[in-house]
């Protein structure tokens, strides 16, 4: 008989009965242990409340007895005020501006192999909002906050974009990694050769079933019923007849698209840039891409650093040269540095028109939104004059203030996508871990 009880215990291993109580004794310890940590702070929090006159002999005592709680609340609070801090938008005056952009031209004219990283920020000005900043998609969702549903479809390319495409031309920029998916680099003029959409593009569906990859440039967005690990788009191949996927890389996706992510592009130009300059990015995604920084090597042959955001990047410390401005101000401020005239955008000219593949007959109805066309856009484009962008703020700070009317839900595409799906997932996580604690 005992010899029986002895196998079963070996058998069913933590389950004998003795090491499962030990557990439950264990958990119940330090889930109390936890209790009176947290009554203890919510005490020392009610002292520091008050002002320092105002408390008593009991209290300075208590905040004495448990200075390691008082530090611990002290340690959260500066690191929240620095996060604030770090969130918040500050923007040079403008004679600051010109000195730095003045050193900006002089490493661009002195740089041999320059190359621009770019991120939401040098979209914001064709009507796109960016993430992280204080109307940001993401902030404004983390807010539980409705974001406007604009047709992305009708932003043209900025002047940033326009005037990254003349520093292309004349040889000062070779190389652009983007983190847009809007196209607007592509419909600027730039060559997709010289191009990394690291995240994608939104008019481009490929067909990875063929090798080399087809591409398939369109006038609409083709991601309209894609979403995380979803990417199947509602056309087929013409080669080979498989379905098309769209091209997004979202949070927590790798994707091994081969254009328009050209990850090889990316790494070469990185690999031969002695200048890199990162405009409009928070850099929080971009910094994780080690090969576009090289880490590996000393850093006094990694090449100079200039950053371009109005926010603070992780970036900063190792850069040669920080400007705090809006990108389309600064790029403007270049180009009359260097002495270069950007053109205008003109939507006839868009590029995607003649990089297209035509429609066939039933595929004009695989898709619901809006297609990018000549003749209903001329108007539409003008989104960055000056009184649409004073008129489309003043839209926004309507809707901020709680008259919803006005703007609707995310609709299809790429947009928040991505936050939904993790945010979805931070909250089951939070679920668990509150029943892991209740146990
Ligand atoms: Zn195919």
């Amino acid at each position: 008989m005992s010899h029986a009880v002895q196998s079963s215990d070996v058998r069913s291993g933590t389950g004998s009965r003795p090491v499962r109580s030990c557990i439950s004794l264990a958990r119940i310890h330090g889930f109390s242990a936890k209790n009176e940590r947290k009554q203890k702070e919510k005490q020392v929090k009610q002292i520091l409340k008050k002002a320092e006159n105002e408390r008593t002999e009991d209290e300075i005592q208590t905040l004495e007895d448990l200075i390691e709680i008082v530090q611990e609340l002290q340690k959260r609070a500066r690191r929240r005020e620095k996060v604030k801090a770090q969130q918040q938008e500050t923007e040079d005056s403008p004679d600051v501006l010109d000195d730095k952009v003045k050193k900006l031209a002089l490493l661009l004219r002195e740089s041999n192999h320059a190359v621009f990283y770019t991120g939401a920020g040098v979209s914001t000005a064709a009507a796109i909002p960016d993430y992280r900043g204080p109307n940001g998609v993401w902030t404004l969702l983390q807010q539980g906050k409705q974001v406007e549903s604009t047709s992305i479809v009708d932003a043209c390319p900025t002047l940033t974009h326009m005037g990254i495409y003349k520093l292309h031309q004349e040889g000062l920029v070779k190389h652009v990694v983007s983190q847009n998916c809007d196209g607007l680099h592509l419909r600027s003029g730039l060559p997709q050769n010289s191009l990394s959409e690291i995240h994608g593009n939104m008019f481009i569906e490929v067909c990875r079933n063929c090798t080399p990859e087809e591409q398939y440039i369109r006038t609409f967005d083709v991601t309209e019923n894609t979403s995380l690990h979803r990417h199947q788009t509602s056309r087929k191949c013409h080669r080979c007849r498989k379905p098309l996927t769209d091209t997004i890389v979202h949070f927590g996706e790798k994707s091994s698209v081969k254009f328009p992510l050209n990850w090889e592009g990316a790494k070469l130009n990185a690999e031969a840039a002695d200048l890199i300059v990162c405009m409009g990015s928070s850099l929080k995604v971009l910094r994780r891409y080690s090969c576009l920084w090289r880490m590996n090597q000393p850093l006094q042959r990694r090449p100079k650093l200039c950053v371009i955001n109005l926010q603070w990047t992780p970036k900063d410390g190792q850069a040669v040269l920080k400007i705090s401005g809006r990108c389309d101000d600064v790029m403007q401020r270049l180009a009359s540095q260097l002495n270069l005239q950007i053109q205008e955008y003109s939507k006839p000219k868009d590029p995607l028109f003649n990089l297209a593949t035509p429609l066939r007959k039933k595929e004009t109805e695989s898709f619901s939104t809006k297609q990018l066309s000549v003749g209903t856009s001329l108007e539409e484009c003008l989104l960055h004059t000056e009184d649409e962008k004073k008129h489309d703020q003043e839209r926004k700070q309507t809707d901020l203030e709680g008259d919803e009317t006005k703007s609707g839900p995310l609709q299809p595409g790429w947009f928040g996508k991505g936050l939904r799906r993790r945010s979805q997932s931070n909250k089951r996580r939070r679920r668990l871990s509150k029943i892991k604690d209740e146990l």
